[in-house]
């Protein structure tokens, strides 16, 4: 069977094939920086690392984008409301950059603890602002814009086509509700290019453009970005559930505009919310939890991972600490079945850590038969089918517990699967048996903190800051640590 998955674009299963033999190009869209990610949008980034690590799985080259929004996105996916960093960054009396940054290492912090792999471009919206400025240029000279009240807007009843991923119907846009809706708009479904007209005094971040003085509006950043990393088409692109009706919608709409290229993307994904026991969890509604907040209750971030792998990503997921207790109870009996397994085969097998390596490399499959091999075969078909990753945890217990599976053997089918489940299996299980070895003698919370400032170290190295890249390295050698980079990522070492 080959990789299935649901494209929102069509409503439908449909088997994925590249548009470039071997290769993907795959664009997810990243955190608005104005606050810490909550445990929802980890949801997001979960399904999108089993993806990458699924695609490289079956020998694909994956080239994974991510942005970094820090400018543009206003409370209101469709340009209403505040600035949300500008609000963010006058709540907490600092500037729009501190907040940016400040939070976009938290981000990457978690990415690292959840052992989600690095994309293989992290691009922030206000390093790219040429880009998005070159791109409108080319949709006003399509004719797909006007200029009202300062600002640029698309048009869209210029593009026939908007609307399709949404399924919304042109006719009902035009006669959408008008409330609250900014009066400059001819259809309350256009939407901003690029704000000259900014509705806050004190917008810092403001460019020079062929539109005046200014900054752009949200959905642009993701449209330029991608083009620029990925080409004019692009595979798959993912998001949450909420993007499918304005962000997407609009995204679709600025870069066929632009390009006369339909379709931009080819396979649609989105992930339904977690949701709480009280609805829906949101940065901006604030009381929401974070990562921390789960460490802080005594969780391990991997704990949380374990949780999502087993909802499915098309299917809301309701967050309780007593699913949570259930997802650590589980895990921790996965590790003593390894443990145990490891006893009996008097040992671990060789194995590589389990984070799929980044850039095009492919994921080897062992040469493993049997009814070990039927398992492996079995897991593989789970995630075939649509990414389902709770039958895919299935038969992952389903090895671990059948005597009749020779324990080296099972041992080495777990640890491949867990090349895409990212569980860490191995690396805990070694932790665990040998405390102090194989981790330089320290302690689980110290390597927890070198390990997040390596994941922010790489994130810096992504986005070239490497002053702050530099910064980490320095911090940590004066702590005794010294740091390797290598083929395989970055090592560590007491020095
Ligand atoms: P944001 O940082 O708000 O731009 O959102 C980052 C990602 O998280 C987007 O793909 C959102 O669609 C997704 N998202 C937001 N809230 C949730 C939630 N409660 N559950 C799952 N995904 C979410
Ligand atoms: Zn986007």
């Amino acid at each position: 069977m080959a990789l299935t998955l649901f494209n929102t674009l069509g409503r439908e299963l449909q088997p994925f094939k590249p548009l470039n033999a071997g290769k993907v190009g795959f664009y997810g869209c990243g955190p608005t920086v104005y606050n810490y990610a909550h445990i929802g949008n980890l949801r997001a980034y979960v399904l999108h690392d089993v993806l990458v690590r699924t695609l490289r799985r079956r020998g694909l080259g994956v080239t994974h984008v991510m942005n970094i929004t820090d400018v543009g996105h206003l409370a209101g996916d469709n340009d209403e409301g505040d600035d949300k960093m500008v609000r963010s960054a006058e709540e907490r009396g600092k500037s729009v950059l501190e907040v940016a940054d400040f939070y976009t290492r938290a981000f990457f912090k978690d990415i690292g603890r959840m052992n989600i792999s690095m994309p293989t471009v992290v691009c922030k919206a206000t390093e790219h602002i040429p880009e998005m400025i070159a791109l409108i240029t080319r949709i006003e000279e399509g004719g797909f814009t006007y200029v009202a009240g300062g600002n640029l807007y698309f048009d869209i009843t210029k593009f026939p086509a908007y609307g399709e991923l949404a399924r919304l119907r042109l006719e009902d846009l035009k006669a959408g509700a008008r409330t609250g809706v900014d009066e400059n708009k001819r259809n309350p479904h256009d939407f901003v290019l690029w704000f000259t007209k900014s509705k806050f005094e004190n917008q810092v971040l403001v460019w020079d453009s062929p539109w005046g003085r200014g900054y752009p509006g949200w959905h642009i950043e993701c449209s330029a970005m991608s083009i620029k990393y990925l080409g004019e088409t692009i595979d798959i692109h993912a998001g949450g559930m909420d993007h499918v009706p304005i962000h997407h919608t609009n995204e679709i709409a600025q870069s066929e505009a632009a390009t006369g290229k339909h379709p931009w993307v080819h396979y649609w994904i989105h992930n339904e919310f977690l949701v709480l026991d009280k609805g829906k969890m949101s940065k901006s509604a604030g009381g929401f939890l974070t990562l921390q907040s789960l460490v802080d209750a005594g969780y391990d971030p991997l704990d949380y991972r374990y949780f999502l792998l087993g909802g499915h990503y098309r299917s809301q997921l309701q967050f309780s600490y007593q699913s949570l207790d259930g997802a650590r109870n589980a895990r921790k009996s996965l590790l003593d079945r390894i443990k145990a397994l490891a006893d009996k085969a008097g040992g671990l097998p060789d194995f590589e850590g389990s984070d799929a390596p980044g850039g095009t490399a492919s994921l080897p499959v062992s040469l493993i038969e049997g009814k070990a091999g039927d398992y492996r075969n079995a897991f593989d078909k789970a995630l075939d089918d649509d990414l389902a990753t709770p039958r895919a945890l299935a038969e992952l217990w389903g090895l671990l517990r059948d005597s009749s599976v020779p324990a080296a053997a099972a041992l080495s089918v777990a640890f491949e699967m867990d090349r895409i489940l990212g569980l860490n299996l191995a690396e805990e299980v070694e932790r665990q048996r040998a405390p102090g070895e194989g981790n330089n003698g320290a302690n689980r919370d110290l390597i927890d903190e070198i390990e997040a400032l390596i994941a922010e170290r790489a994130a810096a190295k992504k986005v070239k800051d490497f002053a702050q890249a530099d910064g980490i390295r320095h911090t940590l050698k004066e702590r005794g640590i010294i740091l390797e980079d290598g083929p395989r990522g970055t090592s560590w070492r007491q020095g």
